[in-house]
């Protein structure tokens, strides 16, 4: 439990199951899971100045700006409880944060585990159209493949699940435009530096998948 595990980034378009892998993972090695989605989803559900911007940029399924998420994430792993490693998910997301958080690992000479999760297209349509997420503790579910037991009701705290606001098809469709122009090309970026990318398919059931990308982060 007490192993070094550095900064294990998790790529894969939306709806590949980064969230839900990424808590598995953080949970398994006793790390934090830091998602600049949930952070930003936070700052939009207290409506500050931030969130009130954020919202109207989400709900187009565009990307906030670099400086926004880079200062989020440089104030969270400077916390105590980063100090054996973190899993990324949703950051970095531009070429812009990704050079930002190599100064921020830097620093400390913290190494980098990347994973891309593969999924094709229309899966990702099916995925992000069937979740649902509580607003408490941020579980998610999917209406077609990981119904919660009661509909529309959170397995574990009894809250009324939501609908993300970005996971209506169309803005679907802008998120994935997204992730094609901007954050593939991060992963080019990284490749030319020499950072290893493991490539798993992201269509098998998500312990199957939670139980490779922790053997992955083992061997890696
Ligand atoms: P996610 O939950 O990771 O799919 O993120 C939801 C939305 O939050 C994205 O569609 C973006 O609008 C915004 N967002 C999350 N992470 C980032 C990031 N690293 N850079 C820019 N925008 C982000």
């Amino acid at each position: 439990m007490d192993r070094l595990v550095g900064a294990v980034i998790l790529f894969g378009p939306p709806g590949a199951g980064k969230g839900t892998q990424a808590r598995g993972i953080a949970g398994r090695f006793g790390v934090p899971h830091i998602s600049t989605g949930d952070m930003i989803r936070a700052q939009v559900a207290a409506a500050s100045t931030m969130g009130r911007q954020a919202r109207a940029i989400m709900a187009h399924g565009g990307l906030v700006p670099d400086d926004w998420v880079n200062g989020m994430v440089e104030f969270r792993l400077r916390e105590p409880d980063c100090h054996r490693g973190f899993v990324l998910d949703g950051y970095p997301r531009t070429t812009g944060q990704t050079e930002a958080l190599e100064r921020m690992l830097s620093g400390n000479g913290t190494g980098m585990k990347v994973i891309h999760i593969v999924v094709d297209y229309n899966e990702v349509i099916r995925r992000t159209t069937g979740r649902r997420m509580c607003p408490r503790c941020g579980t998610i579910y999917n209406i077609y493949a990981r119904p919660p037991r009661l509909e529309n009701v959170c397995d574990n705290d009894g809250n009324t699940l939501a609908v993300r606001l970005d996971d209506r098809e169309d803005v679907i469709r802008e998120r994935i435009q997204a992730y094609e122009s901007e954050t593939r090309p991060v992963m080019e970026y990284l490749r030319e530096r020499g950072q290893p990318i493991h490539e798993v398919d992201g269509s098998r059931q998500p312990e199957e998948l939670t139980a490779e990308l922790v053997r992955i982060v083992e061997a890696a």
